[in-house]
C-alpha cells in the first residue's frame, strides 16, 4: 500500500543519529536543514497516495493485491518501462528534478535484482529468497532505501584489505547467530538522512582479499551504531525561501555512512563475502540500468526546467527576439531533446532476458551516463551566460522589499515595463540558486558524477556499444573494391 507523506515523516523518528555541527541530530524532520527536503519527500508520498493519481502512479501488489509504487514495478515489456516512465516523470516534476536520491532510485535497484533473483542464488541458500522478501517488504510498506556503494577516497592505491586497517571500507566483520556484523565506511548516500534504510554494497572492482567487503546488506537508518555524516546543509545558511528556493526546499543531504560495529540480521544479507555476485549483480541484472533509466528521467526534467527557466530571463530581459538568444534556446533545447529521445528510445529497444525481464536499451542509457557530466555543466553554463549580470544585481535579502526607501529603489530600478520587481527578483533569484549558489554548485557535481566517474563511464559505453555491428559497414565498404577496381564507367 503506498503510504502518506505524514506516515512518512512519522517513521523517521526512529532515533537515528546524524552528526553535524559537532551535534547529535535525532528528529530531522523539526530541524531546519532538513525540514524543507523532508516536507518535499512528503509530498511525494501524498503525490502517489492520492486517489485520483492511482492510476498513473500505482500498480497492484501480486502479494497483497494493494496499490503499490509504479517505481518498484519489475518491467516486462517496452509499454512496462513506458508506463513506469510516465510515473517517474511525475514525481521527478514535484521537484522539477532536484531531488536526485529521493524513494524511486533504489526502488528500481530492487526491482532489477529481485527479477534476476537467480544471480543472487548463486551465493548459497538464503540469500535470493532474502532479496525477494525485502523487495516485497520495501514495495508493499512503500518504504524509501538508499545506497553507499563506494568506499571512502582514503587510499585508491590500495584495495580494501590492504588499507591501514582492513575495515575502513565497510565489511563485514564477524557472523553470529542471527546476522553479521558490518564495521567500516563508505563515501557517499545521498538521501541518507530522509530515508528509511541504507544499502551497503560495492560496484567498485574488488581484488582477492577484499571479500569482507563484497557484500550487499540493508540497513535502518536508525539501527545501532549507523552514523550519518552530512556535508554542510544548504538549507540552513538561507535568508528565506524567497531568496534560495531550491536549497531551503530540496537539499536532498549527502552523507559519509559509519557504520560503528552493526547487526544485519541475515533477512536483510543478499550477498555475503561473495566478489562474483557481488559483481555480478550490477551487470547480470537489469538493476543498474532501471536505475539509471530512472535518473535519467529526472534529469530529462531537470533540463526541462532549465530550459524554461532561460526562456522566461530571455523574456523578461526583453532579450528574447534577438536571433543569437533564440539560437541559444534551441541549442540548450537540443541538449534536452537528446536525453528524452534517449529515454523513449531505451524503452522501445529494451531488451527482454530469459526471465522475461525488459532491460532498458543499454546503448542509450550508457550513452546518456557518458553524456550527461559534460552536457548538464554546458546547460548550466548557457544558462548563466543568457542571465548576464541579472544573477548578480539582486537586492541582498527579501527582506530589503519591506523597507520604504529600499522598495522604491527596486521597483523604480531592479523592475521591467510591466514587471513588478518583486517578481523579477523572485525569478532571478531561483535562477542563481541553480546555477550559482552552494546548492547550484552541489547540483554541478551530481550530475557529473552520480552515475560514475566520467572516465568509467566511458569504458562501460564501449563494453556495451556494438562495435561489430559497425564494423561490418567497414569491411562491407572495404570489400567492395581492391588495388585493380577500374573507375566506375571505365571498364
Ligand atoms: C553529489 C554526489 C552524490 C553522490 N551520491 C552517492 C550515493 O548516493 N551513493 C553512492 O554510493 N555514491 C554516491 N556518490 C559517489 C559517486 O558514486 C562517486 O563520486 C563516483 O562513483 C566516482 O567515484 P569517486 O568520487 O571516488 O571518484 P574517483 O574514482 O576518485 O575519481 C575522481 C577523479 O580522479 C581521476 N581518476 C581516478 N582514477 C583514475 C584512473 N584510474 N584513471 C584516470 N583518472 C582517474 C578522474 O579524473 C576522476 O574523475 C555521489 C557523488 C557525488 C559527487
Amino acid at each position: 500500500m503506498t503510504r502518506s507523506g505524514k506516515e512518512y515523516t512519522e517513521r523517521l523518528a526512529d532515533g537515528r543519529r546524524v552528526m553535524m555541527d559537532g551535534e547529535v541530530v535525532s528528529d530531522v524532520a523539526a530541524h531546519p536543514a532538513f525540514a524543507g527536503a523532508v516536507e518535499s519527500i512528503a509530498r511525494y508520498y501524498d503525490h502517489a497516495h492520492a486517489p485520483e493519481n492511482r492510476e498513473a502512479m500505482t500498480f497492484t501488489s501480486p502479494r497483497t493485491g494493494e496499490p503499490v509504487n509504479r517505481c518498484f514495478l519489475i518491467p516486462r515489456s517496452a509499454d512496462d518501462l513506458a508506463t513506469r516512465a510516465r510515473a517517474l516523470r511525475r514525481s521527478a516534476e514535484l521537484s522539477a528534478g532536484l531531488l536526485g536520491r529521493g524513494p524511486d532510485h533504489v526502488a528500481a535497484f530492487f526491482a532489477g535484482w529481485a527479477g534476476r533473483r537467480d544471480v543472487f542464488a548463486r551465493g548459497g541458500p538464503g540469500y535470493a529468497e532474502n532479496l525477494v522478501r525485502f523487495y516485497e517488504h520495501l514495495r508493499d510498506e512503500d518504504l524509501f532505501a538508499v545506497y553507499a556503494i563506494v568506499p571512502p577516497q582514503i587510499d585508491r592505491s590500495k584495495p580494501a584489505h590492504e588499507q591501514a586497517d582492513p575495515h575502513l571500507y565497510a565489511g563485514v566483520t564477524r557472523e553470529v547467530g542471527g546476522g553479521v556484523h558490518v564495521s567500516g565506511a563508505q563515501m557517499l548516500a545521498t538521501g541518507a538522512v530522509l530515508a528509511d534504510y541504507v544499502l551497503v554494497s560495492n560496484i567498485a572492482p574488488q581484488r582477492p582479499g577484499d571479500e569482507d567487503q563484497a557484500i550487499n546488506v540493508a540497513i535502518p537508518i536508525g539501527a545501532p551504531g549507523v552514523k550519518i555524516y552530512p556535508r554542510r546543509p544548504y538549507a540552513t545558511g538561507a535568508t528565506s525561501v524567497f531568496d534560495y528556493p531550491l536549497s531551503t526546499r530540496f537539499d536532498e543531504t549527502d552523507a559519509l555512512v559509519v557504520l560503528d560495529d552493526v547487526f544485519v540480521p541475515w533477512a536483510q544479507v543478499f550477498v555475503l563475502r561473495n566478489r562474483e555476485v557481488c559483481a555480478a549483480q550490477w551487470i547480470e541484472t537489469p538493476a543498474h540500468v532501471l536505475g539509471n533509466h530512472q535518473a535519467q528521467v529526472r534529469l530529462a526534467t531537470k533540463l526541462d526546467f532549465a530550459i524554461g527557466l532561460a526562456h522566461r530571463i530571455a523574456e523578461v530581459t526583453g532579450n528574447l527576439a534577438a536571433p543569437p538568444v533564440r539560437g541559444a534556446l534551441g541549442e540548450m533545447a537540443a541538449h534536452t531533446v537528446v536525453v528524452s529521445g534517449l529515454l523513449a528510445a531505451q524503452e522501445r529497444n529494451c531488451e527482454i532476458d530469459d526471465e522475461g525481464i525488459a532491460w532498458p536499451g543499454r546503448e542509450e542509457c550508457f550513452a546518456v551516463m557518458t553524456l550527461q557530466s559534460e552536457l548538464y555543466p554546458k546547460v548550466i553554463h548557457m544558462l548563466r551566460e543568457l542571465c548576464g549580470g541579472g544573477l548578480i544585481g539582486l537586492p541582498s535579502s527579501a527582506a530589503d522589499f519591506g523597507h520604504p526607501e529600499m522598495g522604491a529603489d527596486l521597483e523604480r530600478y531592479v523592475g521591467g515595463p510591466g514587471e513588478a520587481a518583486v517578481e523579477r527578483v523572485k525569478l532571478l533569484k531561483l535562477a542563481w540558486d541553480l546555477v550559482g549558489s552552494e546548492f547550484g554548485g552541489r547540483h554541478q557535481q551530481y550530475e557529473m558524477f552520480y552515475a560514475g566517474a566520467p572516465f568509467l563511464v566511458k569504458q562501460r559505453m564501449y563494453s556495451v556499444y556494438d562495435f561489430d555491428r559497425r564494423r561490418g559497414l567497414v569491411d562491407q565498404m572495404l570489400g567492395e573494391y581492391d588495388l585493380h577496381t577500374a573507375l566506375p564507367g571505365t571498364s
